[in-house]
């Protein structure tokens, strides 16, 4: 303390103390609180005279306190400041946060201090707490990520239909692809195509064949599982990656699709549209050396079954060519 420090100054840096909008508390060796400012009071509900002489464990059964102990003993060893963050730890107690705006953090998150107090004597005989409210800059923060992850998901997907664009579903197909080879379980694929899709959109316009897909691509998503990949490969031509799947499942999946489709009507100003697809359906096998032989071979599969009078679902077999 400098030589000319009197009482006066002690009373400004007291009213300084209780008045930043910063926690601070200050305790004893055996973690007994001793100093206890407005923000703590204002935040816990505690008056200083209450926390004043409590254990700052019992206080805030929420501290790990093993984890906060050696924490504290490695700076007052050291001598030196340590810090939480937000990022590693929400928080160190537990404060309600009043963020009007966001409605999205109920409790504050806590950026802190820990700066080991020396006394006159050199001794370390207290430690300080400063505790900052960061709970803005975490709101923040997490909203950015979580549109982040939005904007992700949505660069993968078709803005038509919703299912995986093309670039995404092939790189879904040469990662199912790696994992067939490792451990050789069946994955098989289903290739369709609308029908005289061009007629279509000649006679009821580019509208109602964009209503058309949508639909096709709605029952799609219905009938697949959450762990095949559907896609839409082209304008009016999808295809859908089914793992742990043989041919004859596969087989068994586009009939059903086809059926439902076949079923299906859209309502174009009162009149209901029907329309097919033609499906090809091809399985890895042991020969196949990079994931772009599966869609060759499940593509000309289609290729027959428009050739053989559409509205159908072909199997490939090595015979065709
Ligand atoms: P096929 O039975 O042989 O498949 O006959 P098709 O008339 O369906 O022939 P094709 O597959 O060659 O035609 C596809 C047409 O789909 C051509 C294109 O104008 C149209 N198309 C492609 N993408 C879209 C789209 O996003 N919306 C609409 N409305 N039409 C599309
Ligand atoms: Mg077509
Ligand atoms: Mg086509």
């Amino acid at each position: 303390m400098p030589a000319s420090f009197d009482i006066n100054e002690l009373h400004w840096l007291l009213d300084i103390v209780q008045s930043i909008d910063v926690g601070v508390v200050v305790f004893d060796r055996e973690y007994k609180i001793e100093v206890w400012n407005s923000f703590m009071e204002n935040h816990s509900g505690l008056s200083a005279t209450e926390a004043s002489r409590q254990s700052l464990f019992r206080l805030f059964p929420e501290i790990d306190e093993s984890w906060f102990t050696h924490k504290v003993e490695t700076a007052v060893m050291l001598g030196t400041r340590a810090f939480t963050i937000w990022e590693q730890r929400p928080n160190l107690v537990r404060f309600k946060s009043y963020q009007p705006i966001t409605g999205l953090a109920d409790e504050m998150y806590q950026n802190v201090t820990i700066l080991p107090l020396r006394s006159t004597n050199g001794d370390t005989d207290h430690v300080c707490l400063i505790i900052y409210d960061v709970t803005g800059v975490a709101v923040n923060k997490r909203q950015l990520e979580s549109a982040n992850a939005q904007l992700q998901e949505l660069a993968l997907r078709d803005g038509l239909t919703g299912l995986l664009n093309r670039r995404h579903w092939e790189h879904c197909l040469e990662r199912e692809f790696a994992r067939h080879m490792r451990y050789e379980t069946s994955t098989s694929l289903v290739m369709f195509d609308i029908d005289h899709f061009k007629l279509v959109n000649d006679t009821h316009g580019h509208q109602a064949g964009d209503e058309v897909i949508r639909e096709v691509a709605r029952v799609t998503r219905q009938l697949a599982r959450g762990t095949d990949f559907a896609g839409r490969y082209g304008g009016e031509e999808f295809v859908v990656l089914l793992p742990d799947t043989d041919l004859a499942g596969a087989k068994q999946f586009a009939e059903r699709l086809r059926q439902s489709i076949e079923r299906l009507r859209v309502d174009q100003g009162g009149q209901l549209l029907e329309f097919t697809v033609s499906l090809g359906v091809a399985c890895i096998d042991s020969k196949m050396t990079e994931h772009a032989m599966l869609v060759e071979h499940a593509d000309k599969a289609l290729y027959e079954s428009k050739e053989n009078g559409r509205n159908r679902t072909t199997v490939y077999s090595s015979k065709q060519t």
